[in-house]
């Protein structure tokens, strides 16, 4: 007995190293008290993040990690017959009904104008502000190679708060963070100067009918804006369950060979030949710079 009142101690310690193990490497970059992973998803427009990330969000909320959108326009010139203060209204709208389907606990609009965005140094502090409040430990922007000015210069925008997060001289009214977050991209199709690389690819199809029906709350953009830009207006159903159906087969491609192989290396070759629908994200060479393993352990979804 005296031996194990002295091992005691020693044992306790063991036991809570084992504890601390346990709790996966997930918790190494949850800075928050209840272990959880704060996550900031910044798009320009008010739909951009539920296109790109709604699955992935919508698996990480269900997990109880904090997710937020936030769209760096009101997305107020998104519209052929509408415009201005009434679009933005209708589309903040949109947005607090996409959150609610894809059960996220936030979604903020900033009030700039839709497609005249540009990296000013106000705007850059607004986003500085934004990462420092949510806390985040991932956030995710589009790169700074895509077709729209607006996505172009959110991805610019990030990327310059990327580093000045964490110093206190900068938007010091807001206290900097005291670990850098990881930054990832959104997928995308363009190939210069260089194509999107999937680091991480998640498999959606147990959350795609949540995000088909979360894109279907923004019906200003899904059932008439972006038809209308390909001049395919006429192809939209007026019956809300048709047109609900035509969304899910027509907004989206393939997946990609690269997606596929990253699909492989995550889940199995078996797993991944399987996979319908996923979303995928690439390390940014700027803030935290988690190894490919300690990337895999924040999306616990590969198990
Ligand atoms: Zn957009």
């Amino acid at each position: 007995m005296p031996q194990l009142v002295t091992l005691y101690p020693v044992m306790k310690s063991f036991l809570s190293l084992a504890c601390l193990l346990a709790l996966t490497a997930l918790s190494a970059f949850a800075q928050n008290p209840d272990g959880k992973l704060r996550i900031l998803a910044i798009g320009a427009h008010p739909d951009d993040c539920d296109i790109k990330f709604g699955g992935t969000a919508a698996k990480f909320a269900k997990l109880g990690h904090h997710v937020k959108f936030l769209s760096v326009t009101n997305g107020d010139a998104g519209h052929q017959d509408i415009g201005g203060g009434p679009l933005a209204v209708r589309r903040f709208k949109e947005t607090q009904e996409s959150a609610r389907r894809l059960g996220i606990e936030e979604y903020e609009v900033l009030p700039n104008h839709d497609g005249e965005l540009m990296p000013t140094l106000e705007i850059r502090k607004e986003i500085i502000r934004r990462i420092r409040q949510w806390n985040a430990d991932i956030v995710i922007a589009p790169r700074t190679n895509d077709y729209h000015p607006d996505h172009r210069y959110t991805g610019v925008l990030v990327q310059d708060a990327a580093f000045m997060v964490i110093v206190p001289n900068i938007a010091s009214d807001t206290p900097a963070l005291r670990k850098n977050p990881v930054f990832l991209y959104y997928s995308d199709h363009f190939q210069r100067p260089n194509p999107f690389r999937p680091d991480i690819a998640v498999s959606i199809d147990d959350v795609w009918e949540q995000k088909v029906n979360a894109l279907d709350a923004q019906d200003s953009q899904f059932y008439e804006w972006l038809p209308w830009t390909v001049g395919k207006s006429d192809e939209v159903p007026t019956d809300p369950k048709a047109r609900r159906e035509w969304l899910a087969k027509t907004r989206f491609g393939s997946i990609t060979p690269a997606v596929r192989e990253s699909l492989e290396r995550l889940y199995g070759k078996e797993r991944a030949s399987k996979v319908q629908h996923a979303e995928s994200f690439e390390l940014c060479e700027y803030g935290q710079q988690p190894t490919m393993e300690e990337l895999k352990a924040m999306f616990p979804f590969f198990k």
